[in-house]
């Protein structure tokens, strides 16, 4: 068993960040760079994938490739996962972050919306973990990182299905641990308090509400993404290897105290 610092070296490893042309995913993908790993970058828009792969590989010295599908559509997963595979072999780490958010009062809430946000932030998170976990589990080893929110535990008005995926997703990594565990696969959360990306762009620019988490947050602020890339790190390498179906709240101290 490797000991020490070493443990955190993900050098030789390849990980698949989804929704990391920006963001929070963007910060995570450079950070597992940083760690040793070669990093898919990954999004909708190909030439944003593109740039922000060599933005990351030109700061971490590493090989940064992008891909691009949606994660929303599971033939689109498989194809693109399959040309992964094909041109890096086995994912070592897979990172579901792709998300999305919408807000309204439940009783105005879109049957359009509902879908959007269940098949972005939950049916993504089991397509992706399903067809990359065939190559971990026929090798024996690999890490899945879903990154979840403090809204599994902490609702909010205009947010109940935002918050009922982020909850499902507590459980979606339970459950890929009973499933994956014994075949050497470890499978855990991360998830966020308030971080300032473009997803939550309306919430920054609300004065109030911006204050609100400051206060809310026993830190005293809204976090940093790269606040976020010990915990993923930590999770995606061999220091966790007796660390399965947990989630860790990387919030500041939000979800442990009224
Ligand atoms: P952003 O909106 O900044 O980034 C979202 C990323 O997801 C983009 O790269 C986007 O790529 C990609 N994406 C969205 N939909 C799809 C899709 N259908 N297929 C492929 N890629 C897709 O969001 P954040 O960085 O803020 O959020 C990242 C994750 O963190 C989400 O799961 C979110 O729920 C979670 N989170 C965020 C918090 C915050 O405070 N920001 C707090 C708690 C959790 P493209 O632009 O190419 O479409």
């Amino acid at each position: 068993m490797v000991t020490g610092t070493a443990a955190f070296d993900l050098t030789g490893r390849t990980a698949l960040v989804t929704g990391s042309s920006q963001g929070i995913g963007r910060t995570l993908a450079e950070g597992l760079a940083h760690a040793g790993a070669t990093v898919i970058v990954h999004g909708r828009d190909a030439a944003k994938a593109a740039r922000t792969a060599e933005e990351i590989a030109a700061v971490s010295a590493r090989p940064v490739f992008s891909a691009v599908f949606d994660v929303t559509d599971p033939a689109a997963v498989d194809a693109g996962v399959t040309a992964i595979e094909a041109s890096h072999g086995v994912v070592d780490i897979l990172v579901n972050n792709a998300g999305i958010q919408r807000r309204a009062p439940i009783t105005e809430f879109s049957d359009e919306d509902w879908d959007d946000i269940v098949r972005t932030n939950l049916s993504s998170a089991f397509y992706l973990s399903r067809r990359v976990s065939r190559g971990m589990v026929a090798r024996g080893s690999g890490k899945i990182v879903q990154i979840g929110s403090v809204q599994s535990q902490l609702a909010r008005p205009g947010i109940a299905p935002y918050a009922a995926t982020k909850g499902a997703i507590v459980m979606l990594t339970k459950g890929l641990c009973a499933d994956l565990a014994p075949h050497g696969i470890q499978a855990n959360a991360v998830a966020p308090g308030y971080f300032a990306t473009e997803l939550t762009q309306p919430l920054v620019n609300d004065e109030q509400f911006s204050a609100w988490v400051r206060g809310r947050t026993p830190a005293g602020r809204w976090g940093d993404t790269k606040d976020l890339v010990g915990a993923l790190v930590f999770l995606a390498s061999s220091a966790s290897d007796f660390v399965n179906g947990q989630t860790i709240y990387v919030d500041g101290g939000m979800t442990a105290v009224v």
